[in-house]
């Protein structure tokens, strides 16, 4: 037996998707991943015990904090990102606070666009000041003079999104990480409109990619899932960080410095945060993320081809006021598009349509292929209205800084066979 496909980073991004990190000889040579449903694991004896709580031996012992199935997916992702580690949580919101409240404590500044998830806008706006963390907005996300002059010695963290929502915007993001990395500061970013297949944020200044995995990783609308994944050797001992220096000094005599170099940031977000707040993936979840993530290449190719044919339909349709899409060179994030999204830029439109709230309401109640609701990355095709569900309640300056108008309608654009999608909106364009 030579099976050695699981353990090879030298092979392709799809060959990686369907093996990297599981060995069936561990496994009973069972193929599929086994889900291993039980809250806890043999201790073995008591010297064994010591070993796995002073995590200087790798193993389970409960559930919450890890087990063989969630393991297999988060050395996928790693594989897959080109990363050193990953961690698996119960939903893209728990990956995110967690790895921020890794990152921050009481007094301490986040640096993010106007332009991101409404969610993650919200956690900064509304959760965190509660405990002392605040949050400043770059006014404009297109000019790195606007991050730098928000920087102070008590910021932690850049925060951005591959891919705004549902703007489509593109950051430059290698400049925002060279920024960023001159003053000590790592750069987080939510590639989930992305996924690594069509951009791996660790290639261009990130440090740690988030992801909402209940999206395109999993990729049929059936779980609520995140992953975060470290890219490794961030310098959390440059002084900036203290959280990081004292969890050093107690763990470096049973991790080991290398590994603490190479993956500090991941082994205190599992031992402190997935454990303490309680965010865990179920190995249920994590079988139904691996199972997408075997077709994630072939559905995003799908993806990208159909709304790169749709986007071109609606641009300058007699019914249709704007569309954002960095494939269409009519949008201001064309050539940034292209450089960062050779192989396509995501799925998401936002599409303005003209006769404002009224006509934007007559769209959604005719459509019969897109559905109303408010996911996105199904491999079916998702319609939303943005203003009345993913960003209700912000104030009207916000939702215009994140490309939200009462008249836009947010495309998930689908694998289904793409003339049936566009005969579908012309149907309902009238
Ligand atoms: N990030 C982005 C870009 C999202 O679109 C979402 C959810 O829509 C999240 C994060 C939050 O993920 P979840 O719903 O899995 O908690």
């Amino acid at each position: 037996m030579s099976y050695q496909a699981f353990a090879r980073d030298d092979l392709g991004f799809t060959t990686r998707q369907l093996h990297a990190g599981y060995d069936p000889g561990e496994h009973y040579r069972s193929k599929a991943v086994p889900i291993y449903q039980t809250a806890a694991f043999e201790l073995g004896d008591y010297d064994r015990c010591l070993r796995l709580f002073e995590y200087a031996e790798e193993g389970h012992s409960y559930v919450r904090f890890s087990n063989p199935t969630n393991e297999v997916l988060e050395k996928r992702m790693a594989s897959l990102e080109n990363g050193a580690a990953a961690v698996s949580f119960g939903s893209g919101m728990a990956a995110i606070s967690s790895t921020l409240l890794n990152l921050l404590g009481q007094g301490d500044e986040i640096i993010a666009v106007k332009t991101l998830y409404g969610g993650s806008t919200k956690l900064f706006e509304n959760t965190f000041p509660a405990y002392g963390i605040t949050t400043k907005f770059v006014e404009d996300e297109s000019n790195i003079e606007d991050y730098e002059k928000l920087i102070t010695d008590r910021t932690k963290v850049i925060y951005v999104e591959a891919l705004g929502n549902p703007g489509m915007n593109v950051i430059d993001l290698e400049a925002v990480g060279e920024l960023a990395h001159a003053h000590g500061i790592p750069v987080v970013i939510d590639n989930t409109f992305a996924t690594p297949y069509l951009f791996r944020p660790l290639e261009h200044g990130a440090d740690i990619v988030c992801y909402s995995a209940t999206k395109y990783l999993a990729g049929h609308g059936t779980v609520i899932a995140g992953v975060v994944v470290e890219k490794g050797y961030f310098d959390y001992l440059s002084g900036r960080f203290p959280q990081f220096e004292s969890y050093y000094r107690e763990n470096v005599n049973f991790i080991g410095a290398e590994t603490l170099r190479r993956e500090m940031f991941t082994k205190r977000l599992r031992a402190q945060f997935l454990t303490d707040l309680g965010g865990h993936m179920s190995p249920q979840t994590a079988f139904y993320v691996l199972q997408g993530l075997e077709t994630l290449s072939l559905r995003m190719e799908r993806h990208v081809e159909n709304a790169q044919k749709i986007a071109e339909y609606l641009d300058g349709h007699e019914k249709v006021k704007e569309v954002n899409y960095p494939g269409l060179p009519s949008s201001p994030y064309y050539e940034l598009g292209k450089k960062y999204f050779p192989k396509g830029p995501g799925a998401i439109l936002g599409v303005r349509i003209k006769g404002g709230l009224e006509a934007a309401l007559a769209v959604l109640e005719k459509v019969q292929i897109f559905d109303y609701m408010v996911n996105v990355g199904d491999a079916k095709s998702l319609i939303v209205h943005p203003a009345s569900s993913t960003h209700y309640g912000h104030p009207a300056d916000e939702q215009e800084a994140a490309g939200v108008y009462p008249d836009t309608l947010r495309l998930s654009v689908g694998i289904e066979d793409a003339e049936d999608l566009i005969a579908d909106l012309a149907q309902a364009l009238g």
